[in-house]
């Protein structure tokens, strides 16, 4: 999450409670059929209110409705709740959570309300409602503590994985993989052959690796990339679904980022000295992706993992 959409949730929590008078001339989200009753709901950055934060997606099976992520506020979950119920008048049975990140959770009560049973890896119910508080600085304000620690959590954990059926045929797997919280999952609908990746997979956009082991994170990307070769990826950030090259391309950039790096510490060389050595290269090799505001910390928090003492969530107490 960047600080501007940080500043997209104080923002659109004002709009939802009423405080603001704002245009609603850019939508949230925008659909993107993937064929198959697969569906991607990617953010529109220039939306001005109710912002998405992320992408989200939904899945319209035979008996039911699995979605994937909710969003940064419950406003734009609402709207999502809107666009499925005008395709489909079958129950939304399921949510499933990518990861614990706000911009991937805020509007969970929305769904559950609607009936829907919220299931994720078993750290996002551990962190959802104290590791989210980082995002807001060292002081959060009252009414962002309130939020964090009103947020819906997960109704079902699994450890390594699960399977969703919206139909007898029609079963969407959830499986645990390594990289960009330590409690993510992936979703992939065979049917459709679409893979939910939320934050493991950013289209042509910087990542935020305020949490990440990019080590697992390259060899997770490695194995989507091979299992999945013909498949569309729906990306967490980005303004498309991509296929397996686009994952490869941000399979790569963090590969980059690591040798970069390392490259860059020989001799004990840490810190400042790293960004300056790496900073032109991710400049001149990926300038033109989006959110380039995470370069340096990108830089800053690969230079920390690599010298083993990058602060990591801990895991959760069961
Ligand atoms: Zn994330």
């Amino acid at each position: 999450m960047t600080r501007a959409r940080v500043m997209g949730v104080a923002a659109a929590l004002c709009a939802a409670f009423g405080a603001g008078a704002w245009g609603q001339a850019v939508p949230p989200f925008t659909l993107q059929d993937l064929g198959g009753g697969a569906w991607a709901a990617i953010d529109n950055a220039a939306a001005k209110a109710d912002e998405s934060g992320s992408n989200a997606g939904f899945v319209i099976g035979a008996d039911g409705v699995l979605v994937v992520d909710t969003f940064e506020n419950p406003a734009a979950a609402k709207k999502m709740l809107e666009a499925i119920r005008e395709k489909a008048t079958l129950p939304v049975k399921y949510v499933v959570n990518t990861h614990y990140h706000l911009d991937h959770v805020a509007g969970n009560a929305v769904f559950a309300g609607a009936g829907a049973v919220v299931m994720a890896h078993e750290n996002v119910r551990g962190w959802e409602r104290t590791e989210n508080l980082k995002f807001f600085g060292e002081n959060p304000t009252a009414e962002q503590r309130a939020m964090v620690e009103g947020l819906y959590l997960p109704d079902v954990t699994y450890e390594r994985g699960a399977t969703a059926f919206l139909g007898p045929k029609r079963g969407v797997e959830l499986r645990y993989m390594k990289g960009h919280t330590g409690g993510d999952t992936v979703v992939w609908d065979a049917e459709s052959n679409v893979v939910f990746c939320g934050d493991l997979f950013w289209n042509k956009t910087l990542p935020n690796l305020i949490d990440a082991s990019t080590k697992e994170w390259v060899e997770t990307l490695d194995a989507l990339v091979t299992e999945h070769p013909g498949a569309k990826f729906v990306p967490g950030h980005g303004d498309k679904a991509g296929d397996a090259g686009d994952v490869k391309a941000f399979r790569d950039y963090l590969a980059f980022l690591r040798e970069a790096i390392a490259k860059a510490q020989t001799g004990g060389v840490n810190g400042d000295a790293v960004v300056k050595a790496v900073l032109p290269q991710i400049k001149a090799k990926y300038g033109d992706w989006a959110f380039p505001e995470f370069m340096e910390p990108d830089i800053r928090r690969t230079d920390e993992e690599l010298r083993g003492v990058k602060r990591l969530p801990p895991l959760a107490m069961k």
